[in-house]
């Protein structure tokens, strides 16, 4: 079976973790802020603070922008459902603005619809949490000029495209943003198993980042309230929540990192022969613009006249794992029962509908591309 997505380990990556199991500390040692450092030099952001996962990166950004009770957070529907819990582990509301249907991205033109009528009812929400899906970066700077003059934060959820650019530039720099949120999963574009990380400019931020993914407990004397009471000691300043990533998972995202631009290369070039071979196909294909500025975390193709369980259901049955992204946030039984209803959002709906991913991984290999092409052909030739 052709798997949709699949992470690469190379003898480097795996020296890299039996290095740290043999010789250093499991955890809090040397490897936790050299990767730190190596994301804050690959982005161009200037913090980083990691986390086991993207979903605790979500969340804890959300309580540094001090989301709470009575706030509201934006975000879209064709996401993985962690961009809208992080409002809820909060205590704060969710709200969907649907995306473009070219991009697969918020659709600024809705964003701007809804912030009128949001002023207008005076229910603004606090935060916004964008997706660049599949890789392919929002127009952060036309998102910014939306949301700057009123003050709501802009957090990137930046899960799919570690090695994407933007005007020239990684995602991840924060430059039109005040949070991005990195994962580290499997099929994402470089793995530590778990884990994820926080990106930001704001220093304030990123101490606030560091303190709720770290127990609310601080060593910094400056933070502290009073004096410190010798070299063991140490203060509980608020309710944080074990968030770490650990040394031997950090370790591997050193050494993974070192080939992300390789990783990217190869994603690239596997995205330009699906364009090129499938262009006749009934296929709406994703936005080509985007082929050298994309990560590729998703190849995602939507059938125009094919029925999508069938030829799902075909596709596996030839050994093509081809896979769906995503079943919108507001369908899930968790947020019907908060109020949300199936056509509140049909851009998302219908991109669902007719929606499948295709292989695309660093590993796959120009036969098994060519068999995921051919097969195709032939399903839906018929
Ligand atoms: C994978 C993913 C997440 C969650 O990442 P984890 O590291 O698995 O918690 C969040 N948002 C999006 C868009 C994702 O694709």
């Amino acid at each position: 079976m052709i798997n949709y997505g699949k992470h690469s380990i190379n003898q480097n990556d795996i020296a890299a973790v039996v290095d740290v199991l043999e010789n250093q500390f499991l955890t809090q040692g040397q490897q936790g802020p050299l990767f730190e450092k190596a994301l804050c030099h690959y982005t161009g952001a200037a913090h980083c603070t990691l986390v086991n996962s993207a979903t605790s990166g979500l969340h804890v950004a959300c309580m540094a922008i001090e989301l709470g009770k009575g706030d509201i957070l934006w975000t879209v529907p064709n996401s993985f459902a962690a961009s809208a819990n992080c409002a809820r582990y909060c205590g704060a509301e969710v709200d969907f603005v649907d995306i473009d249907s070219t991009t697969r991205n918020i659709s600024v033109v809705q964003l701007d619809n809804k912030l009128l009528q949001a002023q207008q009812n005076n229910a603004l929400p606090k935060a916004l949490v964008v997706v660049h899906f599949a890789g392919i970066s929002c127009d952060m700077q036309a998102i910014r000029a939306l949301c700057a003059p009123l003050k709501i934060a802009i957090i990137e959820d930046a899960a799919h495209s570690l090695g994407s650019q933007y005007l020239d530039k990684n995602v991840g720099n924060c430059q039109f943003s005040d949070i991005a949120v990195l994962s580290f999963h499997p099929v994402k574009s470089i793995t530590t198993a778990e884990g994820g990380a926080i990106m930001t400019n704001n220093e304030k931020l990123a101490k606030k980042c560091q303190l709720y993914s770290k127990h609310g407990i601080t060593r910094d004397t400056e933070l502290m309230q009073g004096a410190s009471e010798g070299p063991w000691y140490y203060q509980q300043l608020c309710l944080g929540y074990n968030y770490r990533l650990s040394d031997i998972h950090s370790a591997l995202g050193l050494s993974q990192l070192s080939r992300v631009d390789e990783f990217i290369h190869k994603r690239r070039v596997i995205a330009a022969k699906y364009f090129d071979r499938l262009q006749n196909l009934p296929l709406k294909l994703p936005q080509i613009d985007n082929i050298d500025s994309a990560s590729w975390h998703l190849y995602m193709v939507e059938l125009t006249q094919h029925n999508r369980a069938e030829v799902y259901e075909a596709l596996h049955a030839n050994g093509i794992g081809v896979n769906v992204h995503y079943i919108p946030i507001h369908l899930h039984p968790y947020y019907q029962e908060l109020g949300f209803e199936a056509g509140q959002f049909p851009v998302s709906e219908n991109f669902y509908n007719h929606a499948l991913t295709l292989p695309i991984y660093y590993d796959l290999s120009e036969d098994e591309q060519d068999r995921v092409i051919s097969v195709l052909h032939d399903i839906l030739a018929e």
